[in-house]
């Protein structure tokens, strides 16, 4: 029986309210899978600041550091917008980001079939889409120096942002992509500019031999990035693992994931680089925040924060086929017609949050049974 140690680190706002529910999961396959999780729970973002004056604690951290998987819900919130630069809520997160080097960012778009009218897109475009963006997150022209604006002699302002990459972080990402689709169809794209850019350029190639080297079983397709955005509302069904750069990442998986609907249906997970086990530091989340407007009132979607978990299970546990069943599970909750209010539709049941997450178990329940 393997054992895994998971820290939850709900925040504050909507973030307590949807990570009881995956509480509520945890419970369920500890008492039904071959898994055993060992969780600790603690508070970050403004939770912290209250209790301790920062986001984030050295304790906490070192918790993150020993965990296989921290899962996040969210933070901030009006209450501590005047907080000090430094320690706002949100610091907090990026501490963990950068402290645990996570550079592999996952962005999944998935359409239920329940919700594909709620797409911009005709049903037959989004109907049973399951994409994953992989974003590479801490190079590239978000971090890359000289990055300012200059007063030229004649008056005029420059501004200047720089694109690097190096061998090492093209190949550790492309990696990464390799890595998870072999835990999908099996099919990458390699999105970048080289007709224009020499950091396309160098991704190219390094991905092109890495691919060589550790490829195998997986089928590498190159694409420019401008045609990839294209493509995704053309027909996003032909891709599955989407790799590019921190910029091109930021665009393609906004595009991605509104293919599919709410805020509150968004997961997303964060990878470091692999220990001597071959085990990746990993923090999952939703992608939205603490939504203040509807906290403590049972309103908040539990999906983005479940689906998050359900990431956790097939990238970080390698339980593949609890993932696939909770995917399923939420996917039938919508189908019987359960709809949380932001993704509430004409002659559908509008529901809270623990009866959303409640239903979800339910059907978990059933499907394990
Ligand atoms: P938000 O994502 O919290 O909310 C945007 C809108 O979407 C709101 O109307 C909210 O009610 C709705 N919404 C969000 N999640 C939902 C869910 N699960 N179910 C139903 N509706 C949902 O973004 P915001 O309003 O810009 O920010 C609110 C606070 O959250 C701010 O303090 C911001 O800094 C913080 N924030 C934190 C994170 C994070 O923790 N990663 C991310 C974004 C924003």
């Amino acid at each position: 029986m393997s054992t895994f140690n998971l820290l939850l680190l709900p925040g504050d706002g909507i973030g307590v309210e949807v990570m009881a529910e995956v509480e509520r999961l945890l419970a369920f396959f500890n008492k039904k899978s071959k898994a055993k999780f060992e969780v600790t729970t603690d508070l970050v973002g403004g939770a912290a600041i209250d209790k301790y004056g920062t986001p984030l604690t050295d304790e906490t951290l070192a918790k993150a550091k020993q965990a296989d998987a921290v899962l996040f819900g969210s933070v901030g919130g009006p209450k501590w917008d005047n907080v000090p630069y430094e320690i706002r809520p949100e610091a907090g997160l990026l501490r963990l980001r950068r402290e645990l080097d996570l550079f592999a960012n996952l962005r999944p778009a998935i359409c239920y079939p329940a919700l594909a009218e709620a797409s911009t897109l005709k049903r037959e475009y989004v109907e049973g889409l399951d994409i994953l963006i992989l974003r590479e997150l801490t190079g590239g022209t978000y971090f890359g120096e000289p990055k300012e604006i200059v007063t030229l002699e004649n008056g005029e302002k420059r501004a200047v942002d720089t694109t690097i990459y190096t061998t090492h972080e093209i190949e550790r990402i492309a990696l990464v992509a390799f890595d998870l689709a072999r835990k999908r169809k099996g099919k990458v794209h390699s999105a970048e500019k080289r007709n224009v850019m020499k950091t396309g350029v160098l991704w190219n190639q390094v991905v092109t031999e890495t691919h060589k080297k550790y490829g195998q079983g997986v089928e590498l397709h190159h694409i420019l990035a401008d045609n990839c955005a294209m493509q995704l509302v053309r027909n996003p069904k032909q891709f599955d693992v989407i790799v590019c750069d921190n910029l091109f990442g930021d665009i393609l998986s906004d595009e991605a994931a509104m293919l599919t609907g709410s805020l509150g249906m968004l997961p997303s997970a964060s990878l470091g680089a692999p220990d001597e086990n071959g085990r990746r530091k990993a923090l999952y989340e939703p992608v939205h925040g603490s939504a203040p407007d509807i906290a403590g009132q049972n309103k908040a979607n539990p999906i983005a924060t479940i689906a998050s978990f359900g990431m956790a299970l097939r990238y970080s546990f390698d339980m593949v086929r609890e993932a696939d069943l909770l995917d399923q599970a939420i996917s039938n909750t919508l189908a019987r017609g359960l709809r949380t209010a932001d993704i509430m539709q004409p002659n559908m049941r509008e529901v809270g949050t623990s009866e959303m997450g409640s239903a979800i178990l339910e059907e978990l329940e059933r499907l394990t049974a």
